[in-house]
């Protein structure tokens, strides 16, 4: 792959740009974006080697989507239209149902692979890309029958060499799985902040006395509205599922502490210390 365009030029777009480019030097990272001011940026942080627009994608090898899901279910047919037949498109996005289905019946559908790398930070923009983001991340790989053998080939190969680990799954199933470990996390963390911010209005107090337990419960609340929003308009349902069990979660934790059951609040908090197994070898 000689000449690379990604569209979107934030934390993923971004971040892949570096570890490609580490990985093969003699490529060619040309930079789309909205906004010009997004774009140079993106030039004197040394993350595209140059700038390009969405014409430019028929000289594409490699085009990757990295922007908010809404935006991508829009671009994607369009950027399918201009690849050239030996050129893959590949989208990053955090929800893959309504991306893969936008494309079910393009006439180049071959050309295209849904991937969500399972890798990311609460920070966005040029300026939040980081080297080796996905060294021993997850790479969710969506219908890859669908795409090209040659070209699921060399993505792949592509993707494995920046350290990643591919999983194969229907967008569905995706979607679904994802809400749990994801996007329920992110609701989480911003409604905790709200709380707290709702009860302690002087935030210098909030910065005073929290802890690092606090710091890192609330992390993802500083995550993007403009990323975010879209990803749960588009699995709302999921999304509201997971939603309804948390809240059944937290009314018993509740009542429980109504009805003085210490032994049970206990036993509930052993049962979840669990989830130290689950998670070992996670960063
Ligand atoms: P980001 O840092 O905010 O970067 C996204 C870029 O998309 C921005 O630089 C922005 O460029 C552009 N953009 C924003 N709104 C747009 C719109 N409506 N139309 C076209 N371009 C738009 O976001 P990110 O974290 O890299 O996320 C990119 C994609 O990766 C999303 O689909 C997200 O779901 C997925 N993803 C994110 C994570 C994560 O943890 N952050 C992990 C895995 C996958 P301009 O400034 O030029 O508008």
């Amino acid at each position: 792959m000689k000449n690379i365009y990604m569209i979107g030029v934030g934390l993923i777009g971004g971040s892949l740009a570096i570890d490609i480019k580490k990985k093969y030097p003699e490529v060619v990272i040309h930079g789309i974006s909205r906004k010009e001011t997004t774009l140079d940026e993106a030039l004197t942080l040394k993350l595209i080697d140059k700038k390009a627009t969405l014409d430019d994608v028929v000289h594409a090898d490699l085009v990757i989507i990295s922007i908010p899901v809404d935006a991508t279910v829009k671009l994607l047919p369009i950027v399918l239209d201009k690849i050239s037949d030996n050129g893959l498109v590949v989208d990053a996005g955090s929800t893959k149902a309504d991306i893969c289905k936008v494309v079910e019946n393009h006439p180049k559908r071959r050309n295209f692979l849904a991937m969500h790398p399972i890798a990311g930070t609460e920070h966005s923009g040029p300026s939040a890309a980081i080297p080796d983001l996905f060294v021993g991340k997850t790479n969710i790989i969506c219908e890859v029958e669908k795409t090209t053998f040659k070209l699921q080939e060399k993505a792949l190969e592509l993707f494995k060499s920046i350290g990643m680990r591919m999983r194969y799954m229907n967008p569905e199933a995706h979607d679904k799985h994802i809400a749990y470990v994801s996007h329920l996390s992110h609701i989480s963390a911003f409604m905790l902040g709200k709380t707290v911010i709702d009860k302690e209005k002087n935030e210098r107090d909030i910065f005073d006395m929290a802890g690092s337990g606090f710091a890192s419960t609330v992390r993802l609340a500083k995550s993007s509205p403009e990323m975010w929003t879209p990803i749960f308009k588009q699995n709302k349902q999921n999304v509201i599922e997971t939603l309804e069990e948390y809240i059944t979660n937290l009314t018993h934790f509740k009542d429980l502490m109504k009805e003085d059951d210490f032994d049970a609040i206990f036993k509930e908090m052993k049962e979840t210390n669990y989830i130290k197994d689950i998670l070992k070898g996670i960063n």
